[in-house]
């Protein structure tokens, strides 16, 4: 398989570049150069097959020849070592539960699929000691340092704003050591994210240190995401219509790896991409106009996007056509109000807990549904409700339990370098 870039002033290349990489050098994201297809004989024994037989097979196509089979085989199984129950929300309703990773995040799959190619090409010397540099407002950098801890080759360096996480997520940063290194920045989210901008755009620190990023953009952390949708179908009930799909959207990355997966043949109906008030696609479906925003700050903050670095990815996907892209794929917007709405609404009625991402695509659904009649559908529960105690406790008038892969960390030392908001401080550390 190769990829280009999709500012085409770049030459193709394969999974390994395209991994190590992360973008081309062009600025563009890289695409596959071709959609495999989903085999026959693959889709019907779909339902049999263990999950890490399913990521092989999956995987495989976009990998091609860059890692052998048996490796890949062996990656895939660890990337996707936890559980994805399809669970019975209200009549009409299922949600897939994609937060029983190791950080209670759905990026864990991606972070760990990625972290597990880089440290392949890492140990075989097929490219120099990598250092992923990650600038993370929370849920990101918590799956990014578990996903890659222990992985030899790879350095990992986190920058998080001091005092604005949440204390569950520090400890998910602070307190694993090893090849993990979290620096503690007096500064904002913002601030973070500009000094590791900086540092990817720095010509000497290029020449000395072998610096990559782990966000969606990469493909290694994009395209395992079709893994969710393929599990899905495996526990969508035999015989039924295929569901309606409702992906809680920020970046795009994950609604645009399962439209990929329905391109290439896994059998799921109309996707909805349910945003909350920071709406540039939904805007863009109505109006065929795509103009990016400053982001707002919402509930449901992980989605709080307002120029979704994914959008390019689904515009090629559809070639460009806006009315091949509204056959497929429509858009809502949710409001707070209406989050905090349906997390008591459901918590009422059908005792079950959404956190505010969850809500989000409760909420599309449900509207959709009452416009095009009463077609079954699956949300993608992409967090786990603990982390928006704030959101939820008031609803519940208790405290959410903590689940034990959080548990465990109560206790553990943190341990983080405090940073000032400045290049050169950050430089020096990396040198
Ligand atoms: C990252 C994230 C999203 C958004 O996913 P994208 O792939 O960026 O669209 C949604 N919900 C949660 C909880 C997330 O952490």
């Amino acid at each position: 398989m190769k990829y280009y870039s999709l500012r085409h002033q770049s030459p193709r290349v394969d999974f390994r570049t395209a991994t190590v990489t992360g973008q081309a050098p062009d600025g563009g994201l890289y695409f596959p150069e071709t959609l495999p297809k989903l085999l026959p004989g693959f889709l019907r024994e779909l339902r049999t097959l263990s999950k890490a037989t399913v990521a092989l097979n999956v995987m495989q196509p976009y990998v091609g020849n860059a890692i052998p089979a048996a490796d890949l085989h062996g990656i895939c199984a660890e990337a996707v070592d936890f559980e994805f129950p399809l669970v019975p929300v209200a009549a009409g309703v299922a949600a897939l539960e994609l937060f029983h990773g190791p950080t209670l995040a759905f990026k864990d799959v991606g972070a760990r699929f990625m972290s597990r190619c880089l440290g392949y090409f890492a140990q075989r010397g097929d490219t120099p000691p990598v250092t992923v540099l990650v600038a993370t407002s929370g849920d990101t950098g918590g799956a990014v340092a578990s996903g890659f801890l222990g992985v030899a080759g790879v350095e990992v360096v986190i920058l998080y704003p001091s005092g604005k996480v949440s204390p569950v997520q520090e400890q998910q940063l602070t307190t694993l050591g090893q090849n993990i290194t979290a620096l503690e920045v007096q500064g904002t989210f913002d601030d973070c994210q500009a000094l590791v901008k900086q540092a990817f755009q720095d010509a000497d620190l290029a020449k000395r240190r072998f610096l990559t990023s782990a966000n969606s953009i990469n493909v290694a952390r994009w395209l395992p995401q079709q893994l969710y949708y393929c599990f899905a179908a495996q526990q969508w009930p035999e015989g039924a219509a295929p569901p309606v799909v409702v992906v809680p959207s920020g970046n795009f990355g994950n609604i645009c790896a399962g439209l990929l997966a329905r391109a290439s043949g896994l059998p799921l109906g109309h996707f909805i991409a349910a945003c909350n008030a920071n709406e540039p696609v939904p805007a863009y479906l109505r109006t065929g106009t795509f103009t990016p925003r400053a982001a707002v700050p919402t509930f449901s903050n992980a989605m709080d996007v307002g120029n979704p670095s994914n959008f390019v990815r689904i515009l090629e996907l559809f070639d460009n056509d806006l009315t091949k892209m509204r056959a497929a794929l429509g858009a809502d917007t949710v409001s707070d109000a209406d989050t905090v709405a349906a997390i008591r609404q459901v918590w009422n009625e059908h005792g079950y807990l959404l956190d505010p991402h969850g809500a989000v695509a409760y909420t599309a659904l449900r509207r959709y549904q009452a416009e095009h009649g009463e077609t079954g559908g699956m949300i993608l529960a992409t967090a786990h409700p603990v982390k928006f105690p704030n959101v939820v406790e008031p609803i519940l008038g208790h405290a959410v339990q903590l689940p034990e892969v959080v548990q465990a960390l109560q206790g553990r030392a943190k341990r983080s370098v405090p940073l000032a908001v400045d290049f050169e401080a950050l430089k020096a550390f990396l040198l």
